[in-house]
């Protein structure tokens, strides 16, 4: 049976898992886990945290003390047991979150990456104490475990409270750190929404937290733990992104548009790192804006499971909704250039293409698959820098040219914490590309890379 999953990663079958309970023992009400892609499928239930089920959790929270080298052999053993789980994480990962086959692979790739890379960084200096990790459903087991394992690694203890929309996910995965040897009062998992998050930071037994989600949440949890916590518990914050990318017309077209249509349109475009609005120069603007759309008819959108599937459901309808209506005021404005028809059984939102002038024409971020697309004439690339870097934002930016100095010129004052020159610009490398934005993309610093790990100790190394 397991020769046959492993030459049939994608069979059916294993996606197709039966359902299951996500519990926060003893715990609130109890809710249903619909899959986003077929609604008549429930998922699993989930027990929720309440605000007394997080002051227990914080007041039995112990720090785990083991010495570094019993942290970091868990933490590997941790990540064997996510690699021996695959066919479980995937058909979660798939059912739950809307992945697809390839957003699920390269999902769980990272988990382990993360695992092993903070494990292998584990060292005896003195922990913080207690860690609130609050994670968002786009990367359900990624970001989620990224956290919980860097704030281990660094001996924290901590309490882990993922979206309200991926709490199964999150439940298996504490499940498998708990069977790899991590103490059950150094990890506990506190299902629910804001109310949760606001518990927890404010929660005078919490001595830092790490959060992953929107800025405005991040603001919200910064000014909660000014008023409640310690003075000086550290904030990690990654946020969003309004992320742009420049084609001159010495870009080699198949190139860029298969980079562009990864950009935007991959994880239906549920990706802080996405591709939100694409600079063309003027010349060749018509030929690649048409190369594009063609590549943009070959995206087959369906249920994630589907080898065939290259776009999958947006998380839930309040997403859909939002999206929609992005796209409706814009169909009313005449500057909808491309869209398509979804199926109608899960929340889907077609890959649609959005005219603008300019970066500035976005009010905010849209995360899903909507790609807006400006010119440009080669005398105003750096009013075009001047605005991406107006936004605020700077997560990633991409660059798809032929000149080695404009790669120079552009990347000094391009202000983004990941810059990729003639590629997608989604993705990072736990170790040696790690990820991050500046401004009102986050705190710092990068996740999976060398300064992460010391922001979760109490006596930042030197390294
Ligand atoms: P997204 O747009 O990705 O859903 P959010 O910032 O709303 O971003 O959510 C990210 C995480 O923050 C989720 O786990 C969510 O439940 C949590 N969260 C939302 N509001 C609060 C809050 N006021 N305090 C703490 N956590 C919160």
């Amino acid at each position: 049976d397991a020769v046959e999953a492993a030459r049939t990663p994608f069979a059916r079958h294993l996606w197709q898992a039966s359902p299951m309970t996500a519990t926060a023992a003893p715990g609130g009400e109890t809710a249903a886990v619909i899959n986003p892609a077929v609604l008549s499928d429930t998922v699993g239930q989930v027990t929720w945290a309440t605000p007394e089920t997080v002051a227990r959790a914080a007041e039995s929270a112990r720090r785990w003390q083991a010495p570094a080298s019993e942290r970091r052999a868990v933490l590997n053993r941790a990540a064997d047991l996510y690699e021996d789980h695959f066919g479980e994480i995937f058909a979660l990962l798939a059912r739950e979150a809307g992945k697809t086959q390839a957003d699920a692979v390269a999902e769980l790739r990272e988990a382990v990456d993360f695992l092993r890379y903070y494990g292998a960084h584990a060292d005896d200096s003195a922990a913080i104490g207690t860690f609130a990790c609050i994670s968002p459903w786009n990367f359900p087991l990624a970001i989620f475990t990224g956290q919980i394992a860097a704030a281990l690694a660094a001996g924290n203890a901590v309490l882990a409270k993922p979206a309200e929309q991926t709490p199964l996910i999150a439940h298996r995965a504490v499940s498998l750190l708990h069977q790899a040897g991590v103490p059950v009062s150094a990890l506990q998992l506190l299902p629910g929404a804001g109310d949760v998050g606001t518990a927890l930071t404010s929660n005078p037994n919490v001595d830092g937290v790490a959060f992953t989600g929107s800025t405005e949440t991040a603001q919200i949890i910064h000014q909660t733990m000014a008023e409640h916590l310690a003075p000086g518990a550290p904030l990690i914050a990654e946020t969003g992104g309004l992320n742009a990318m420049i084609v001159d017309s010495t870009a080699l077209p198949e190139q860029a548009v298969t980079a562009i249509v990864e950009s935007a349109f991959q994880s239906a475009g549920q990706r802080c790192s996405a591709l939100r609005c694409l600079y063309v120069q003027e010349d060749i603007a018509d030929d690649l804006l048409t190369m594009l759309q063609g590549a943009m008819d070959a995206l087959v959108i369906g249920e994630p499971w589907d080898v065939s599937t290259d776009v999958g459901p947006v998380i839930d309808a309040e997403a859909r909704a939002d999206i929609a209506a992005h796209i409706a005021k814009a169909q009313a404005e005449g500057r909808v250039l491309k869209t398509y028809s979804t199926p109608d059984n899960g929340h889907f939102i077609a890959p649609t293409l959005i005219r603008v002038t300019g970066i500035a024409d976005l009010e905010r971020e849209v995360f899903g698959p909507v790609l807006h697309v400006a010119s440009f004439k080669a005398s105003q690339i750096d009013a075009v820098i001047d605005a991406i870097n107006a936004t605020g934002y700077g997560l990633t930016f991409g660059l798809q040219t032929r000149i080695d100095d404009r790669v120079q010129h552009v990347s000094e004052r391009i202000k983004a914490g990941n810059v990729y020159v003639n590629r997608n610009q989604i993705g990072a490398i736990v170790g040696s590309q790690p990820f991050g934005g500046e401004g009102l993309s986050g705190t710092g610093p990068k996740a999976g890379g060398p300064h992460y790990l010391p922001r979760f100790r109490s006596q930042p190394a030197n390294d």
